[in-house]
């Protein structure tokens, strides 16, 4: 069993219209952009980060908009729903917010003994604010208060036909089983950054997706460095896993696998970090491109939709 992984690092998704994305995550959520940068193997189309002040491993949605994009439909063999952690006793404020801000399907619940207000991100995509204890750090630089800003991430929700060989990763790569109720089992990983959680929900009559506006494109796992990434992606070539070489995201170095249930997980340093080519002060202002693109700035300036 691998102990390399310390939770999740990333989660991106795709979406339709840029600045409706980040008027959400910016002004309804709270989050920083941490990042303004370009999709590196599709360049004509952003790539958008939000999270803490400096984008820590644990708190980063990202998102590919794509203008004209259809909304997805949800099916299994993907993550269903994102899980972000807010102080105990702010439900109540958050469903107010979100309803003031137009999010849609706002309502709460419980699972597991956590309340959680569910909602709809601004391409149907599905999120949970869930009332937790949690010392990390919020940004509170976009008018959220400290006492209930988003901490980072909770969990992510993959939607399964069948958890049996998902689970039998998840052991692999460090997580426990802490907890099952009804459909929902609930894999944690021990020392993890704070987003340490990962719920199997069983679906077994859906279908399968179709991917689109709102829909998660993959989850990444943190990892402390290259070295340690270079020890899990060894173990899993071992174990029958068809895993990339890694490559250089600039921010970060990245290995991605498919799951046997259908998700497409990545592996991502915590090093170097959203600063190492900006001001902590001035993250996700600028347009950043990776090197091997920087020739189609001015074009990439003119065609990008303006992020307003
Ligand atoms: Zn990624």
């Amino acid at each position: 069993m691998l102990n390399q992984i310390k939770g999740l690092h990333h989660v991106t998704s795709l979406a339709s219209s840029a600045n409706r994305n980040n008027a959400f995550f910016t002004n309804a959520l709270g989050l920083r952009r941490v990042k303004k940068t370009v999709n590196f193997d599709a360049p004509d189309v952003y790539h958008l980060y939000y999270g803490d002040e400096h984008g820590s491993p644990g708190s980063v949605m990202t998102y590919f908009p794509f203008p004209r994009a259809a909304q997805g439909t949800p099916g299994v063999g993907e993550v269903g729903r994102t899980a972000f952690v807010v102080p105990v006793g702010t439900s109540a404020a958050w469903q107010k917010r979100l309803s003031d801000h137009g999010a849609s399907g706002v309502t709460t619940d419980t699972r597991f003994g956590e309340s959680r207000v569910l909602f709809n991100g601004p391409d149907g995509d599905a999120f949970a604010l869930v009332e937790r204890d949690d010392g990390r750090t919020p940004w509170t630089g976009n008018g959220v208060s400290e006492d209930m800003a988003i901490r980072g991430f909770h969990s992510a929700d993959m939607r399964l036909q069948d958890e049996g060989g998902s689970a039998e990763l998840l052991k692999f790569m460090g997580y426990e089983e802490i907890d099952r109720s009804g459909n929902v089992t609930r894999f944690a990983v021990p020392h993890g950054n704070g987003a340490d959680a990962i719920d199997i929900e069983t679906i077994p009559s859906a279908g399968r997706p179709r991917q689109g506006a709102g829909s998660v494109h993959h989850i990444a796992f943190a990892v402390e460095n290259r070295a340690r990434q270079l020890e899990v992606r060894e173990a899993l070539l071992d174990t029958g896993y068809q895993v990339t070489p890694v490559i250089d995201r600039d921010y970060f170095w990245a290995i991605y696998f498919r799951t046997p249930g259908g998700v497409l997980f990545e592996i991502a340093t915590n090093e170097p970090g959203f600063d190492r080519d900006e001001d902590t002060a001035h993250l996700g202002e600028a347009l950043r491109l990776p090197s091997q693109h920087e020739h189609l700035r001015a074009r990439l300036e003119r065609t990008l939709e303006p992020i307003t």
